[in-house]
């Protein structure tokens, strides 16, 4: 062990801050969760991610594992080169502007290298999961919001000011539905959790089908994306088509980003994928369908490998590739 290197990774979520150590075959050698308490403020939770690194450090010196640096993986649009947050975090209010790099590097006295979460997670997946090996890999999560991240010849592409990547606001439909960020039609309008659950709802409006009406014990108030899929794969027709709808639309944008990059993998991850209901096939069928043949003939399109740990591991990676 002595003679190999330790990473070390924190994942700043919107509701629970993950982190841990890993070696440099993928095994994890401690993970552990805490609760961002986002509502408290930017300052408390810095204080908290800080807080938690030093306490990775000391762990680390006790364990004798050689850690070099620090990576954090954080929500919004991170400049990579300092550290700092550049972009809106919804789930984190006041976020933006909060000097991670600067300020964690005075503290721990060591290299500390942020950027966006979603860029961690495709470093993650390339290196030890549902892309390992591969060069060139386009990565999506999909959840309450769409989330991107491009990685060509090995390196996350950022950028002239590190804002690439964010797919999910590629416009399908310019008549379509508003989406958060202000346009029309954007991926994430089209096929966000919470997306599935309005046009599930539209949907249902006369009445609960009998297997909607068994999952939801009667009341349209209990719907949730996760019921959605429930009800899909129980073989509901109404969950069924808009299951199908949504990945349908994210094919449609994904086979777009394949013509444009001409990626190995395409990564698909986020709450949504653990659903099933063939979601992630239906994606598959649409990009094959719509890309040029040339991009998609050794093209792989796989469900992301590494769930909740890719945030950390990514953000631990993240001084590998600035090397
Ligand atoms: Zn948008």
């Amino acid at each position: 062990m002595s003679d190999q290197i330790v990473y070390a990774g924190i994942d700043i979520g919107g509701t629970n801050i993950k982190f841990g150590l890993f070696d440099s075959e993928g095994k994890i050698l401690f993970k552990e969760q805490r609760p961002t308490m986002a509502e408290k403020g930017p300052t408390p939770l810095m204080h908290l991610v800080t807080n938690i690194a030093e306490r990775l450090m000391y762990f680390a010196a006790e364990e004798n594992y050689p850690v070099k640096w620090v990576g954090v993986g954080s929500p919004g649009a991170v400049d990579h080169k300092t550290g700092k947050v550049i972009g809106p975090c919804p789930n984190i209010e006041g976020w933006r502007g909060m000097e991670i790099g600067a300020i964690m590097n005075d503290r721990l006295n060591m290299p500390v290298f942020v950027d966006n979460e979603v860029n961690a997670m495709a470093l993650a997946e390339a290196r030890f999961g549902a892309a390992i090996g591969a060069r060139s890999v386009v990565c999506v999560t999909v959840g309450t919001g769409v989330g991107g991240a491009v990685i060509i010849d090995g390196k996350v592409v950022h950028g002239f000011s590190s804002s690439a990547g964010e797919l999910g606001h590629m416009t399908i439909d310019v008549n379509g539905p508003k989406c958060a960020c202000g346009n029309n039609g954007c991926i994430e309008a089209l096929c966000s959790s919470q997306t599935i659950i309005g046009n599930t709802k539209r949907l249902l409006k006369k009445e609960l089908t009998p297997i909607f009406n068994d999952l939801l014990d009667g009341s349209i108030g209990n719907l949730t994306a996760k019921k959605v899929f429930t009800a899909a794969r129980k073989g509901d027709e109404i969950a069924n088509q808009v299951v199908v709808e949504a990945a349908t639309y994210l094919g449609v944008g994904l086979a777009g980003i394949v013509n444009l990059l001409n990626p190995e993998v395409v990564v698909i991850g986020g709450g949504i994928t653990d659903g099933g209901a063939g979601f992630v096939e239906t994606v598959t069928r649409e990009i094959k369908r719509r890309a040029f043949d040339s991009a998609v003939e050794k093209l792989t399109v796989a469900k992301a490998a590494l769930g909740n740990d890719a945030g950390f591991m990514g953000a631990g990676l993240l001084g590998d590739v600035k090397k």
